[in-house]
């Protein structure tokens, strides 16, 4: 596909590099006179490209929050500027908007919408003024909410149809299954710990949970309804209660308690529940049918996903692109 097809649409991704002449990661859209960064870290001064605002979709660190957030250009839900407020330490410098607004972004009308990835995890659209509809998904767990649109920019973390575990379903009755006093989970502090609550406290168990402090203090400034929780300050001591840890830190605690993986992979030592925060890639194509973009841009994650995606989609009929194909 020629780069032709992104100038019909009036929009035009443009990739930013280092001074050693590497990409910086993700993609700022160029339209009009806009620059909308998405999941990027910020420009030094002297970059030739600067944009005039960043989107942030969610603050997983791989989206590049933790630099952008200290512009005052930066654009982000309320939980999102939460979440990276307590993960990093820093002032959130930018705007924020609760998730389902429409936004003024430098004069741009921007609606947002949930994705259900992590809280505060949402999704952009805006049309530009040839309308061309773009919609920018950040990582998904759920399309249901997203618009249709022209040129969809999205993630492929499970894009590969030729890889089996591309291919999922959570499996949240054998995590229920798996619930007594005295377990430990191994989750990602920010995103999967506060799905495991969620789906602890949906299975009716309202007993205090366990949890590794970053997780215990994001679970509690971020989830309203997430029922008695416990800050864990030493690891080797006895926890009667069902435990939430990072999944390198199970080992650290103690010998007795049975112990899980909340993941989709497979090289824990320890047997994993697959609950996952991404959709699969059937999710993905089935997003791509329903919005029905003319152009689908897959900016996200690094690595051969996104290509193998984007091929996919082409086989198959819809114009797809990678962000590494372009120059
Ligand atoms: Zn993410």
């Amino acid at each position: 596909m020629e780069h032709g097809m992104f100038r019909e649409l009036g929009i035009e991704p443009i990739r930013r590099t280092t001074k050693r002449g590497n990409y910086r990661p993700h993609t700022v859209l160029s339209f009009d006179d806009h620059l909308f960064a998405v999941d990027t870290t910020r420009s030094f001064k002297n970059e030739p490209v600067i944009p005039d605002a960043y989107l942030i979709t969610h603050a997983h660190s791989d989206h590049h929050g933790k630099s952008a957030m200290l512009s005052p250009d930066s654009v982000c839900s309320k939980e999102t500027a939460l979440a990276l407020e307590m993960r990093f330490n820093k002032e959130y410098k930018g705007h924020t908007f609760e998730i389902g607004d429409t936004i003024d972004v430098n004069g741009v009308e921007v609606s947002t919408y949930p994705t259900h990835h992590t809280i505060g995890a949402c999704a952009f659209s805006w049309e530009n003024s040839s309308g061309t509809t773009v919609a920018v998904t950040g990582d998904l767990k759920d399309f249901s909410h997203l618009p249709k649109c022209d040129l969809l920019v999205t993630e492929a973390n499970y894009g590969d149809p030729a890889d089996p575990s591309c291919y999922f379903e959570d499996d949240v009755a054998g995590l229920e299954q798996v619930l007594e006093n005295n377990i430990a989970l191994g989750a990602y502090a920010f995103g999967k710990a506060q799905r495991a609550v969620d789906i602890i406290r949906q299975s009716g168990w309202w007993d205090e949970i366990s949890m590794d402090s970053m997780s215990y203090r994001l679970t509690k400034g971020l989830m309203c309804d997430c029922g008695p929780l416990k800050e864990i300050l030493e690891y080797n001591a006895g926890h009667s209660t069902i435990t939430i840890v990072p999944p390198w830190d199970l080992n650290k605690l103690p010998g007795n308690m049975k112990k899980y993986v909340l993941t989709g992979r497979q090289d824990y030592y320890y047997p994993a529940i697959n609950i996952s925060d991404h959709i699969d890639v059937v999710g993905l194509m089935n997003m791509v049918k329903e919005l029905q973009p003319e152009v689908t841009l897959i900016y996200h994650p690094d690595g051969h996903r996104p290509l193998k995606m984007a091929e996919h989609l082409n086989r198959v009929g819809y114009s797809a692109i990678a962000l590494s194909e372009l120059m």
